[in-house]
């Protein structure tokens, strides 16, 4: 039985570093599921997809084609349909899209099966908001990852700024607060942790000790 270890939370508490961080550590395999949505969301806009035609957002999440393409030393790269969407799928328009499509059971179901084919040898460090509770409730090791909603706004005002996206603190942190509501609220797998999770708050912490503390958990 191939190990699993899921980190989940809300957006900005730090998943994407910390799982990546975690992964290169252990030699294991990383899944961004954030991504597929942000991808499927993406190609929906391509496409000038309805946000409310449910029927063609299902078509459009089984279609799109992601592909993950490591980058030395940096985040890897993200083709959608070929075409490299990295910058495209961080804006907060991407996230709001994904989480208007991941809000529909339909388009779940259709990515749950590409999710679970990055369980592979040696491990598989699964980020996102339904890992532990959904889509590997047999993970052997699970995280819930918190931050102070403040805490996060800061965190993706500095990467957006950093990437020279022009936002502003105050309009990231109302966006952040409803996004998480939305997440939180909706009918299927709304963002809460596994009940065997082992919560951990990154407010005030640094990356490193947030990585030491989640590997503590997985026996060496
Ligand atoms: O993690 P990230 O911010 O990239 O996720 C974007 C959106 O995709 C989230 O706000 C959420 O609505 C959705 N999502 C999800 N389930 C996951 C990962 C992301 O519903 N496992």
């Amino acid at each position: 039985n191939i190990p699993v270890l899921t980190i989940d939370g809300p957006s900005g508490s730090g998943k994407g570093t910390i799982s990546r961080a975690v992964a290169a550590r252990l030699g294991w395999h990383y899944l961004d599921s954030g991504a597929l949505y942000r991808a499927v969301g993406v190609a929906a806009g391509w496409a000038d997809l309805d946000l409310d035609d449910a029927g063609a957002l299902v078509r459009c999440a089984f279609d799109t084609v992601v592909g993950f393409r490591d980058d030395a030393g940096g985040e890897p790269r993200v083709l959608v349909n070929g075409h490299d969407a990295t910058d495209e799928l961080r804006t907060e328009t991407a996230g709001a899209a994904a989480s208007a499509i991941a809000a529909i059971p339909e388009v779940r179901s259709a990515l749950k099966e590409r999710q679970r084919a990055f369980r592979q040898a040696p491990g598989l460090v699964a980020d996102g908001r339904d890992m532990g509770t959904v889509i590997f409730p047999d993970a052997g090791w699970k995280v819930f990852l918190t931050a102070s909603a403040e805490e996060r706004a800061e965190r993706r005002y500095k990467q957006l700024k950093d990437k020279g996206v022009s936002v502003t603190l105050d309009g990231l942190l109302r966006e952040i607060l409803a996004r998480d509501a939305r997440d939180a609220s909706r009918a299927v797998a709304p963002l809460r942790p596994a009940e065997d999770a082992v919560r951990i708050d990154t407010t005030g912490q640094g990356i490193e000790a947030v990585v030491e503390r989640v590997l503590a958990l997985v026996p060496g």
